[in-house]
């Protein structure tokens, strides 16, 4: 059991609070990922066969983890969750699968963080659902090989890049999420609060999806918040009013940039002269770690145009600047 993380660990307690979206009709936005993945599920289901390995990357929070539960429901399998890092040993991988029922899904998190030794022993168990292990040690060590029941993985990752190309190309489908627009993030803030018993007007629903950085774990997020403001300095409904006032006091501005997406333009712009500046010199300056910086801050910057990622580093946007009421240097605006 040790091997298998929980919800619990999700940290947002949404799955108990019924708001994660169980079936594909309800997950909002993404429309190629949903419709490509609502082709392949029912080609599999007709031909009574396991889904292909389906790898899943995206920034956290945009719906990899919801995306895999939905995959099993709508197989109508169980799905079987752990994570990269709690597999430590190839037999903890190994008890894993050879508890699975055929057509199940296994899901991964965090796959690029296998650990060698473990990922080698995946291979053949995605390739030909054949297990491949030793046992025991030294001169009395053997190798067996056990048949393992079709199964599907999915793994999920923040960047594809993170996996090494043997296991990518072990996955049939990959699938890559984007951020959400206002419009998709309305909806699932406004799903969220019906689910939650919150009054919420479309207005309300809107701010709090405009300051959602792109990201609907963020956007629910914010959503708890304003209730609470809403019900100790409200009358308990949101309206966008409420909502402004709500994510002012955050200290979400009204791009959805928080504190450390300030905290890193600040110091592309102020300290490095608006760039370009290495990732590593960044993470020094700010005291971030740099898989934080490539994983959680920076993509929704870039993709919104206050950071470019350029050969010779991070260079500030021209959107950065203005946003900051700052003049970039002479020449060195992007
Ligand atoms: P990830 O695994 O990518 O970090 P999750 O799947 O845990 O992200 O998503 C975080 C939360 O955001 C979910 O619990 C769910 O409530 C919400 N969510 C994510 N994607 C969607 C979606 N497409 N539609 C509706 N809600 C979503």
């Amino acid at each position: 059991e040790r091997l298998l993380s929980g919800e619990s660990l999700g940290g947002d307690g949404e799955a108990e609070n019924g708001i994660r979206p169980q079936r594909l009709a309800d997950y909002v936005g993404q429309s190629v990922v949903r419709e490509q993945m609502e082709v392949f599920i029912h080609a599999a289901r007709a031909r009574s066969e396991a889904l292909d390995h389906t790898l899943i990357f995206g920034p956290p929070g945009l719906g990899k983890t919801t995306l895999a539960h939905i995959i099993a429901n709508e197989l109508g399998a169980s799905l079987r969750q752990t994570s990269g890092p709690v597999l430590e040993k190839p037999g903890d991988l190994a008890a894993l699968l050879t508890n699975l029922e055929p057509h199940d899904v296994l899901f991964v998190d965090e796959i690029h963080r296998l650990s060698p030794v473990v990922e080698e022993i995946l291979y053949p168990a995605m390739e030909d659902f054949q297990l491949d292990i030793m046992i025991g040690e030294g001169p009395a060590a053997r190798s067996i090989k056990l048949e393992l029941p079709p199964f599907t993985l999915v793994g999920a990752t923040t960047r594809a890049g993170l996996l090494t190309s043997p296991l990518r190309d072990r996955f049939g489908i990959v699938q890559r999420l984007e951020f959400y627009d206002t419009a998709d993030l309305t909806r699932i803030v406004t799903r969220a609060a019906r689910i939650l018993g919150v009054a919420i007007d479309a207005e309300g629903a809107g701010e709090i999806a405009r300051r959602g950085r792109g990201t609907p774990r963020i956007a629910n997020r914010l959503l708890r918040r304003v209730r609470d403001f809403a019900q100790v300095k409200a009358d308990g409904a949101i309206d966008v009013a409420v909502a402004a006032r709500a994510l002012d006091m955050l200290n979400v501005d009204r791009f959805g940039l928080d504190h450390m997406d300030r905290r890193l333009l600040l110091a592309v712009m102020e300290r490095f002269d608006g760039g370009p500046v290495g990732v590593d010199s960044l993470a020094a300056a700010i005291g971030d770690e740099r898989g934080t910086i490539e994983d959680v801050i920076e993509p929704y910057l870039i993709q919104q145009g206050f950071l470019a990622r350029t050969a010779r580093g991070r260079v500030a946007g021209r959107r950065a600047w203005a946003h900051f009421g700052l003049t970039p240097p002479a020449g060195g605006e992007l």
